[in-house]
């Protein structure tokens, strides 16, 4: 089924919805391509409500294209903590560098010269040079993709590459070419306040006239879901290495996971090796330094998108060798209430309000 036809009514009537039930966000306030940016990479795994008080603070701090490229990586990594997805931050700054080198710090109006800066996929280049620079490009994200699928009863599951083709020429197809920006976010809001994945409100959706999953009573079977992979779990052993009360940490490499965050030194624990044999192993392998391990001071479960872990954190006696940045890019002593400076991953961060707030207990 397609919507060829209803093209001008689901417009106008989509439009007339958002002017009137849009929420008020601040990054909605604003033209500005870079600050559109900075919103739409931070949106990309981050609710709403989160993203509003970090896109306040971090374009107050990095106001444009100039101040966020000279600042330090650990200063964005910094501002960035506690938002996960840390590539994201990394990506911000590395292109913040890029518009300033090859564009006068002007950020391109192209989406040929957008869609080729670090961290910028076509939904995201479809959005900024739709929103800031009236561009018709469709979006494609989640959101639109659950509406769309419903609107048109796509039989296929939106990942698929027939269903990727057939959700974008819909999405084109659709599009209000004069108004793409406004109607694009009218569609990613639709999708999330209206046409919910769980419950979808289709009584009070301007576009169910057009909808064949609701003249179908079907809103709930749409999109078509791909079966489920099991996620894997590690068991992590990491330590608190203490010398002269000072702690040993590490950063992590930049391309990968978590890159370019600080850490508690440690990694997977290997099949038949003890948690405590891991610790000592690791800690060899990421730094060249030796350690015994004493009490096991916390235990965190934590899950990332694609793994979880179970984060094993002891307490380390240092005992020999000068530190090497051999599995991690630097290695600091730090004192325990300087830890709070540096961009550590969510689970670490827990061990470190734990091990602080116990210090301070201490404190006569
Ligand atoms: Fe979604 Fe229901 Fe609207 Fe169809 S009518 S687009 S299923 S909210």
């Amino acid at each position: 089924m397609d919507v060829k036809g209803s093209e001008q009514i689901i417009q106008n009537h989509l439009l007339d919805w958002y002017s009137r039930k849009k929420r008020p966000l601040p990054w909605r306030e604003t033209r500005d391509a870079y600050k559109i940016w900075v919103s739409e990479i931070m949106l990309q795994q981050t609710q709403v409500g989160k993203v509003a008080t970090y896109y306040n603070n971090f374009v107050n701090i990095f106001p444009d294209v100039t101040r966020l490229a000279r600042a330090d990586l650990d200063q964005v990594l910094k501002v960035w903590e506690g938002m996960g997805y840390y590539a994201r931050a990394r990506n911000l700054h590395k292109t913040a560098r890029i518009i300033t080198e090859y564009f006068g710090g002007r950020f391109p109006s192209d989406i040929r010269d957008i869609l080729k800066l670090p961290g910028i996929g076509p939904y995201t280049a479809a959005a900024i040079a739709s929103i800031a620079f009236d561009f018709p490009a469709a979006v494609l994200d989640g959101n639109v993709n659950r509406v769309l699928s419903r609107l048109t009863r796509l039989s296929h599951t939106p990942k698929s590459s027939t269903g990727k083709k057939l959700l974008e020429e819909t999405a084109l197809l659709l599009l209000d070419k004069k108004n793409p920006g406004a109607f694009n976010q009218a569609m990613m809001e639709l999708g999330a306040l209206v046409c919910t994945p769980r419950s979808p409100d289709c009584e009070h959706c301007p576009v169910s006239a057009n909808c064949e999953a609701y003249k179908n009573s079907e809103a709930g079977n749409f999109p078509i879901k791909a079966p489920k992979r099991k996620r894997p779990h590690y068991i992590i052993a990491a330590g608190i290495i203490w010398k002269d009360n000072e702690i040993l940490i590490a950063r992590r490499p930049e391309n990968g996971l978590l890159g370019g965050l600080w850490e508690f030194p440690g990694g997977k624990v290997e099949k038949d090796e003890s948690i405590e044999q891991a610790v000592v192993r690791e800690i060899h392998e990421e730094l060249d330094v030796n350690v015994s391990p004493g009490e096991r001071f916390d235990v965190v479960e934590h899950g990332y998108t694609h793994f979880s872990i179970t984060l094993n954190v002891f307490h380390c006696h240092y005992l020999s060798g000068a530190p090497k940045a051999i599995g991690c890019t630097a290695w600091k002593w730090v004192k325990p209430a300087e830890l709070a400076l540096y961009a550590f991953p969510r689970a670490n961060g827990k061990v470190i309000e734990k091990l602080l707030a116990g210090l301070l207990s201490e404190t006569p």
